[in-house]
């Protein structure tokens, strides 16, 4: 039997990419593309199970939670989410007992990227993190450059010995803060998705990088998580928790 799976922001990039890889999928059916300034109803029309969100960071908190409230599984793939965001979205899950799977990155190149700068923590003293995206990338820094962030503070009890680099004669040439690990977005004409972790401790670097090179290379991600969710908690993020690693 098929699932019934829905896009939301079918006209994106990302989101024509993953209707691509849904009709090209034998075990799973595109019922709904619903592109800017159309109804969410369609979804709950055309008996959606499950709702694939790539919209943007205005927009992803009040579809997901549409989807959730109408019965229907959520992947989502839009950043802006926020921690409050999270529980609101987890809370509505929980009552409509669905699930909301949330990944700020669906490449499993960076997933692993991710897990191995974790892994190099708190073996250095300082890390910095240089993201790289398409100029019309809405917001900054990245979802995944976020979560990097996180996830190595998460692994290092120690606190990092972040350089403030003196005075800045440029406003922001430091880079923002993320719990002591700079992070320095670049946004031009030609990229799509590329991080750089760079650790550093007396004498050595450590550079660890990725780079998404076609929006293709979402796409496993996604497929994977459209047919784990249903089986999955109401409410997991994170691409790792569907890999075996
Ligand atoms: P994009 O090309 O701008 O696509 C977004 C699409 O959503 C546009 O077609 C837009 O339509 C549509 N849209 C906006 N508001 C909507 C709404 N309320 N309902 C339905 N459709 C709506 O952007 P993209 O490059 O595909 O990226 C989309 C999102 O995915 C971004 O947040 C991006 O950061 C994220 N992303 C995540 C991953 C990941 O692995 N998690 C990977 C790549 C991108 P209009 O243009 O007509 O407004």
């Amino acid at each position: 039997m098929t699932t019934r799976v829905g896009v939301i922001g079918a006209s994106g990039r990302v989101g024509a990419e993953v209707c691509r890889a849904v009709e090209a999928d034998d075990d799973l059916e595109l019922v709904a593309g619903i592109g800017s300034g159309e109804s969410l109803d369609a979804l709950v029309d055309a008996g959606a199970e499950v709702a694939v969100e790539f919209t943007t960071p205005a927009s992803v908190k009040d579809n997901a939670a549409f989807c959730l409230d109408n019965g229907i599984h959520v992947v989502v793939g839009a950043t802006g989410l926020s921690a409050g965001d999270l529980d609101e979205l987890r809370a509505v899950a929980e009552a409509k007992a669905v699930n909301c799977f949330v990944a700020p990155n669906f490449a499993i190149g960076a997933v692993l990227m991710m897990r191995f700068a974790a892994e190099a923590a708190s073996h250095f003293a300082v890390a910095e993190i240089i993201e790289r995206h398409h100029e019309r990338k809405l917001d900054a820094p990245s979802g995944t450059a976020l979560r990097t962030a996180e996830l190595m503070n998460e692994a290092r009890s120690e606190r990092w010995d972040t350089p403030s680099g003196g005075e800045e004669s440029l406003a922001g040439a430091r880079g923002g803060d993320s719990d002591g690990v700079r992070v320095h977005s670049v946004r031009t004409p030609g990229s799509v998705a590329h991080q750089e972790v760079i650790l550093g401790s007396a004498g050595q670097t450590l550079t660890i990088r990725h780079d998404s090179l076609d929006r293709a290379s979402f796409m496993p991600g996604v497929i994977m998580a459209i047919k784990k969710v249903g089986s999955l908690d109401s409410l997991t993020v994170g691409l790792e928790h569907l890999l075996d690693l």
